[in-house]
């Protein structure tokens, strides 16, 4: 063993102590992003976005601490509370007055792969009384490819509980258009990397329409994600794209502030 690697295993292993104490205390929040659809104006969808609210250091973006609660089998444990925070207030939001709409929480490779992760979702789904067609589940190329075949009847299973399904990040990777033909998706998200250089990318540009014809052939819906300016909204309007996500609208929000949003947004 070399100390850089003992020096990393310790690190791990401190951060694995804080993070269940995290989640005794509940210190995880979840933020909320709108998916705006342009034609109707209209919330079309949420993605709902974790961070650790730690008493010292403040909000902890997910980038941080998501790798190593995989790398430690939290993650199965988060996930779980994720998905029962999202569908509790997602049902809240409904009991407020506000339309019934789609909650997106993103799916690490690892939950996909914990045997009990369908009655999981079937179990939360019950308890809140939240329609399953209000739940989508975000996945990535990267979940597939790590098994693609176990994935491939996992997501056919949860697709059976009337969940949506949704590809996260496409267009980052290999984008295996296969998958989006072959896998029950409902939605793919156009990843941030393709809308950053649009507006003077041909490959970029090239790339987002022939998601966004996939997406109509297949009747896929197709939303895309990290849109910051008006020159990029324009572009993507000129391709016909419909629905997006970013801090051109908003940066993900809490639920407080998303439902003064809603309000805003429906009038
Ligand atoms: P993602 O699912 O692709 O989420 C989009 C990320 O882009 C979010 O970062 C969001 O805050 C950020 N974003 C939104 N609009 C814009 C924009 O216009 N410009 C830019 N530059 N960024 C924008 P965040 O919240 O830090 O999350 C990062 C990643 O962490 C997520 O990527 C997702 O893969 C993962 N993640 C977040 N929440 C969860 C969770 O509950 N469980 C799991 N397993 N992963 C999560
Ligand atoms: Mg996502
Ligand atoms: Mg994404
Ligand atoms: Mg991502």
């Amino acid at each position: 063993m070399t100390p850089t690697y003992m020096a990393t295993e310790s690190k791990i292993l401190k951060m694995k102590t804080a993070l269940e104490q995290a989640l005794d205390n509940e210190e995880f929040v979840l933020y909320y992003q709108p998916q705006i659809n342009l034609e109707t104006a209209k919330v079309s969808g949420v993605e709902a976005l974790v961070r650790w609210n730690h008493p010292q250091l403040g909000l902890i973006s997910p980038d941080k601490f998501i790798t190593v609660a995989e790398k430690t089998d939290l993650i199965n444990r988060l996930g779980r509370w994720v998905l029962n925070r999202a569908c509790r207030e997602n049902q809240a939001w409904q009991n407020l007055g506000f339309p019934l709409m789609t909650i997106s929480i993103n799916l690490s490779p690892f939950q996909l792969q914990d045997p009990n992760f369908k009655d999981m979702v079937k179990q939360i789904l019950e308890q809140s009384e939240l329609p399953p067609t209000c739940l989508e589940l975000e996945i990535t190329e990267e979940a597939i490819l790590a098994h693609p075949e176990m994935t491939h009847q996992t997501l056919v299973n949860l697709k059976q509980l009337g969940v949506y399904l949704s590809l996260d990040d496409f267009g980052s990777g290999y984008s295996c258009l296969n998958y989006l033909s072959r896998l029950p998706f409902g939605t793919v998200k156009i990843a941030q990397s393709c809308i950053k250089n649009l507006t003077n990318d041909y490959h970029n540009i090239s790339l987002v329409s022939v998601i966004l014809a996939v997406g109509k052939t297949l009747d896929i819906r197709v939303v895309a994600e990290g849109v910051e300016t008006q020159q990029q909204l324009e572009t993507l309007k000129n391709l016909h794209c419909r629905e997006m996500q970013g801090y051109y609208f908003t940066q993900p929000l809490t639920s407080e502030e998303i439902t003064k949003f809603f309000s805003l947004y429906e009038r």
